[in-house]
């Protein structure tokens, strides 16, 4: 059950993949009281997605915090735009082949953030302990904008749409055509 089962899984399987052994794979958690098995199937594609074989999901890539943050803002907004991305995914699909590839980075100060922000499509550096309450944020590895106010992660969701629509939307024009 749970995180013990997630890691098992994880550790058995990803020997086995690693040595390009098998073609399908189960994970096989027992789920906690009264949850459903749809567990099952995104540790499975996490699996995959993490050792690289497959996409199914955008990335989004949040540091873990430390000592230069004093609030749950980072972890709120990163929490906030992963949602947001695995929520729009099943129209972003139709409309966006390729957006599975994307990857975005939410991290919790500018002394670190930036550097984790240009290696993403795009990337927010929220702003950490006696920081200016100023958000950059950072598109192909280039400083675009800088982000304030209360909104900043509704502002940064507005951000990553126009970011899919410039990158992938040409493919959705082709496929249509
Ligand atoms: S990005 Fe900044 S806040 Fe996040 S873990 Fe690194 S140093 Fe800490």
């Amino acid at each position: 059950m749970g995180t013990k089962g997630v890691v098992a899984s994880s550790a058995a399987l990803g020997i086995l993949l690693q040595q390009g052994i098998g073609d399908t794979i189960r994970i096989s958690l027992t789920p906690e009281p009264g949850g459903d098995r749809t567990t099952e199937v995104k540790v499975a594609q996490e699996l995959l997605q993490t050792m690289g074989f497959r996409q199914f999901l955008p990335v989004v890539a949040a540091c873990p915090g430390c000592g230069r943050t004093t609030s749950t803002t980072f972890q709120t907004t990163a929490k906030d735009i992963q949602d947001h991305l695995s929520h729009s995914m099943p129209e972003w699909k139709e409309r966006y082949p390729g957006v599975e590839g994307l990857s975005v980075a939410v991290m919790g100060c500018i002394v670190n953030g930036p550097g984790e922000s240009k290696h993403a499509n795009i990337g927010i550096s929220l702003p950490g302990t006696g920081e200016t309450p100023a958000a950059p944020v950072f598109v192909d590895g280039e400083k675009v904008a800088t982000l304030r106010g209360a909104d900043v992660a509704d502002q940064f969701k507005v951000m990553v749409a126009d970011y899919i629509e410039r990158k992938f939307g040409r493919g959705q024009k082709t496929a249509a055509e």
